[in-house]
């Protein structure tokens, strides 16, 4: 089978994901992940996937948590909100990022979890993933996960292995609107 390097965003989104993809192809998964602060929700997430991943027998490689190059790049965008150029960026830092990883392994195909969530948008995970493809010299499959109710699967995955559905995207920004949003229905 073909090898494929997955960009995992986290437990939830993965295990449906990494499940589907396990039938197809060698799947590795990469977690690189340096928007998710604070560091114990990184830490937490992280610690979801080693579990999903032991489970379906997959491997699992950690990225560097370098969350100030991250913030360097979302420092222009910082004032938009979600769905914006600010997550746009973010895609772009994470696939950019697995991208060069797939390169360094001799692993020709990478793609991402993301695209299993209602909330991002698959159009600009496509273009962001072909162009990190360009750069590295790889290719991007370019897979929208939620069609074949593969969101409504990805949720009872996670309610039968007890994870976390969480209450924010995963940066700081993201976090603070959820809190916004929380208050205003108070
Ligand atoms: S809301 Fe999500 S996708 Fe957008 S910048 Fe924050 S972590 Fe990245």
């Amino acid at each position: 089978m073909e090898k494929i390097l997955v960009h995992a965003c986290c437990a939830s989104c993965s295990s449906y994901v990494l499940e589907h993809l396990k039938k197809r192809f060698q799947a590795t998964a990469y977690y690189y992940n340096p928007n998710i602060q604070p560091e114990k929700e990184y830490l937490l997430r992280l610690d979801e996937m080693k579990q999903v991943c032991e489970k379906l027998g997959i491997e699992l490689i950690e990225g560097p948590y370098d969350t100030k190059s991250w913030w360097r790049e979302i420092e222009p965008h910082k004032h938009l909100p979600e769905k914006s150029e600010r997550c746009w960026t973010c895609y772009g830092v994470r696939l950019d990022e697995t991208a060069r990883k797939a390169a360094e392994l001799g692993t020709g195909l990478f793609t991402t979890t993301l695209s299993v969530s209602p909330h991002k948008i698959h159009s600009c995970i496509v273009r962001e993933g072909q162009a990190a493809a360009e750069r590295h010299n790889v290719r991007f499959l370019a897979e929208d996960f939620k069609k074949r109710d593969g969101f409504k699967i990805s949720v009872e995955r996670s309610r039968e292995l007890g994870l976390t559905r969480q209450d924010y995207c995963g940066c700081l920004l993201s976090l603070d609107e959820a809190n916004k949003r929380r208050n205003q229905e108070l």
